[in-house]
């Protein structure tokens, strides 16, 4: 069997007094679509960040194709990417500008086609040489999509990319999902609207305070609750760690 493109194992991350994450464990594997759901508070930005790079994990390992995200940084980081929730780059620069400083960033090589073809595919085009505050909503989240992928990463992380977007544009990006997964990318992501997780994840993880509740195929997750909407399934678990009272 193959290794898994993620593992990581007994991570905790604290700052100060506060523990984000507690001893927690997790696989994802080759070609599929994890989602990570959890309350807001959960833990979940604080992990995609330690397994990017943008944090460090005060306790356990993380491995990335099998290389340390600590000791194999610079590889590491090469093989994620990451879709963040706020835009990130600057509004006076432009679409080809923003794409091909992030291959420097990124250590690859310029590649103007590259960043021309993700361009196309990304329908921004037209606005290739436009200041980007000028784009419109659909098109500034489609860069920072692109962005995300200029070095080709092999595990995406998309971090509530749908908060705040409006119906279409989300059928949008999840379809931009879709297409990256059968590109053979394999896709972590977090979002707030668990109907849709429910429909594009094929493994599911629950996290409260910290702690992973449950890690579970989509399939035997639903077959197990007799078809509940996992909206339920979710909503119950949270209670019950939280030790609220559940109907
Ligand atoms: P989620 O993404 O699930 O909403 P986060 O990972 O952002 O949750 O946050 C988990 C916890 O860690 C929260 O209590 C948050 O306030 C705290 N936290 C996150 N980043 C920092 C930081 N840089 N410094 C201090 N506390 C942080
Ligand atoms: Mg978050």
């Amino acid at each position: 069997m193959k290794p898994p493109v993620l593992r990581c194992s007994h991570v905790t991350k604290r700052y100060g007094n506060l523990t984000a994450l507690e001893d927690l464990s997790l696989e994802v594997y080759e070609g599929e679509i994890f989602a990570l759901l959890g309350p807001n508070g959960a833990g979940k930005s604080t992990l995609i960040h330690c397994i990017t790079g943008l944090a460090k994990q005060t306790e356990g390992t993380i491995e990335v194709l099998g290389f340390d995200t600590l000791r194999d940084f610079r590889t590491t980081r090469r093989l994620v990417g990451l879709v963040p929730q706020e835009i990130n780059y600057d509004p006076f620069f432009t679409p080809m500008e923003i794409l091909m400083i992030q291959m420097g960033l990124m250590g690859v090589e310029p590649d103007r086609e590259r960043v021309e073809s993700l361009l196309r595919t990304f329908a921004l085009d037209e606005k290739r040489d436009a200041y980007t505050r000028t784009l419109s909503g659909g098109m500034k989240r489609r860069l920072l999509v692109a962005k995300s992928l200029v070095h080709r990463p092999r595990l995406l992380f998309l971090d509530e990319p749908s908060a705040g977007v409006d119906v279409e544009l989300r059928r949008e990006l999840w379809q931009e999902v879709k297409d990256l997964r059968a590109a053979g990318t394999t896709i972590v992501l977090t979002t707030h609207y668990i109907e849709e997780a429910e429909q594009l994840a094929d493994r599911i993880g629950i996290i409260n305070k910290g702690e992973l509740l449950l890690v579970e195929g989509r399939d035997s997750l639903l077959e197990r609750h007799n078809g509940r909407p996992l909206e339920d399934i979710f909503v119950e678990l949270i209670r019950r760690a939280d030790g609220r009272y559940v109907t």
